[in-house]
């Protein structure tokens, strides 16, 4: 009877496990609500707070910005976890934009 019901469990896990990566491909990231491009080269960044990741031009953060957040909150997290957080700059003095 135990090697009966392992041998259901593992059927189903297999069925559920296919399931779920297809579901985790359809998962829709960032505020355009797109689904995840692996051939798509745009910034993104992770908000630490819903676990999302946001294009940088749709949440207006640039790659070069985002190397001093030291914990982004994305426009939704944001209104509850406050703004996103920079790192304090200590061997750079200031942020000199380059023109
Ligand atoms: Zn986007
Ligand atoms: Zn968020």
């Amino acid at each position: 009877m135990d090697l009966q019901v392992s041998t259901e469990m593992s059927i189903t896990l297999g069925e559920d496990g296919v399931s779920m990566e297809v579901v985790a491909e359809e998962q829709l990231y960032c505020v355009c609500q797109t689904p995840w491009d692996a051939n798509n080269r745009r910034f993104m960044i992770h908000c630490d707070h819903c676990q999302n990741w946001f294009h940088g031009d749709c949440v207006d953060i640039t790659e070069k910005e985002s190397q001093w957040i030291d914990s982004y909150s994305c426009p939704r997290c944001e209104k509850f976890a406050g703004p996103s957080k920079c790192k304090i700059l200590r061997t750079y003095t200031v942020y000199n934009k380059e023109r």
